[in-house]
């Protein structure tokens, strides 16, 4: 009899998973706290060719990424306008593909239709709130509106705010606040001298500003602030022109076009706190297991939450296609995965402190993006392979399959 799976989120990591699963042999469906798929707003995020390689062992990296566009580089400016270097989000897959921009709701519809499309089910408003374990060895997920499913494994992939982790760890940590809000937004008919498809990324005077100019000429944008967390009250009190003008106010001192950017766009993600998550002890118990950023967020500021996301789920699949039982899978995935997400994890809450102005900061920062941030010193984050078709059983799975990063 197959085995069944229980997802629970439909974000990245979820549909992702169940994609592979099914791959795998395994059933899986997917059960998402939000009562429909997200609207067509919201912030944009860019996939890094690690991630693309991970959708490409499913044969789905072409498909869900086809609403985005190319962003192959960054360029870096500071807050006087002096570039201090550009940097390569990856080389390429063998098919030529490389890092894509794609706003977040048509990344999540695209892995909806390509998981739906497989045969994967999804089931809408089922907030996990609990899990019940049978004597057996099974799992039975218990939701907010009542109702109960059950299957072999429950894979929580719900984010930085986990409930999962909680249930398996009740003294798991909760996600950290790193000191930066989110905005972001787009803006038409403005013209730049920005190459179309390069992030240009600005250390402002007071804040830290990316564009890019996507296919159709259109400028999307995000502005990261540094303060405290916003809260609930401050965010309801505030309207969206009121955060423009904050962030207007704030690019205003820098040689930049953030400004300009601003007044003349529409924000479409404001005073989003941002979290990370830099180490979670324990990953899995009896048959539940946590994956992408329930287990290990990145900062934004990384750009690899995403693609982390893409590389767990698929990595877990192969874990339990090859593993004799449940618990040596996760034990395999977990082995092969903890040292190089919060590797990551680590180099993204440095890079967000780097956003928060100072005098050292600006010193360094040409020497940092000289030496340290290159392609070459960027590949064992980008170069990542996933070979779906290596034996992932624990007696090979430290050489096969996954090639590693050299330390
Ligand atoms: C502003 C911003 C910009 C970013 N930019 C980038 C970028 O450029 N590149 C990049 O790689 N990463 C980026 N990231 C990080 C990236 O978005 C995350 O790492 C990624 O979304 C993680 O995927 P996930 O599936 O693990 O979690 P999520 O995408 O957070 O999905 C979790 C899902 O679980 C659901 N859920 C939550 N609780 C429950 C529950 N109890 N029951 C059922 N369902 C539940 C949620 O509704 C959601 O759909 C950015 C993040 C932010 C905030």
């Amino acid at each position: 009899m197959k085995r069944k799976a229980l997802i629970i989120g439909g974000g990245i990591a979820g549909p992702v998973a169940a994609m592979a699963l099914q791959r795998a042999g395994i059933e899986a469906t997917v059960y998402e706290a939000y009562p429909q798929r997200t609207a067509d707003v919201g912030s944009y995020l860019t996939v890094a060719t690690n991630g693309l390689d991970a959708l490409c062992a499913l044969d789905a990296h072409k498909t869900v990424l086809a609403a985005g566009f190319p962003t192959r580089h960054i360029v870096l400016l500071n807050g006087a306008g002096k570039r201090l270097g550009r940097v390569p989000i990856g080389g390429t897959l063998p098919d030529g593909s490389g890092s894509i921009t794609i706003k977040r709701a048509h990344l999540h519809r695209a892995l909806y239709e390509q998981a739906t499309s497989r045969g994967v089910r999804f089931e809408f408003g089922k907030r996990l709130v609990d899990v019940e374990a049978p004597p057996q060895g099974s799992v039975i997920a218990c939701f907010e509106d009542g109702t109960q499913a059950g299957g072999a494994l429950l894979i929580g992939c719900d984010g930085v705010h986990s409930v999962t982790r909680r249930l398996i760890d009740p003294a798991a940590p909760a996600g950290r606040y790193v000191g930066l809000t989110n905005f972001g937004g787009y803006t038409r008919g403005l013209s730049t001298p920005a190459e179309p498809g390069v992030w240009h990324m600005i250390f402002g005077r007071r804040a830290f500003f990316g564009h890019v100019v996507d296919s159709s000429g259109g400028l999307v944008w995000f502005a990261n602030v540094p303060r405290g967390e916003i809260s609930k009250s401050e965010r309801q009190a505030t309207t969206s022109q009121q955060w423009k003008e904050h962030l207007i106010d704030l690019f205003t001192d820098d040689r930049s076009p953030a400004a300009e950017i601003i007044a003349a766009g529409e924000l479409e993600l404001a005073a989003d706190n941002t979290y990370d998550l830099p180490s979670v002890p324990t990953w899995h118990k009896g048959a539940m297991v946590i994956i992408g950023d329930a287990a290990h967020a990145p900062s934004p500021t990384s750009g690899q939450g995403a693609s982390l996301a893409m590389e767990d789920a698929v990595i877990l699949a192969q874990c339990l296609r090859d593993c004799s039982s449940i618990a040596e899978a996760f034990a395999v995935y977990e082995r092969l995965r903890r040292r190089r997400v919060e590797r990551i994890v680590a180099e993204g809450a440095r890079q967000s402190n780097n956003k928060i102005p100072g005098f050292v900061r600006d010193l360094v920062m040409p020497l940092i993006f000289k030496f340290f941030v290159t392609q070459k010193a960027l590949s064992w984050v980008h170069d990542h392979h996933i070979d779906w078709n290596a034996c992932l059983a624990s007696d090979t799975s430290r050489t096969a399959g996954v090639r590693l990063e050299v330390a």
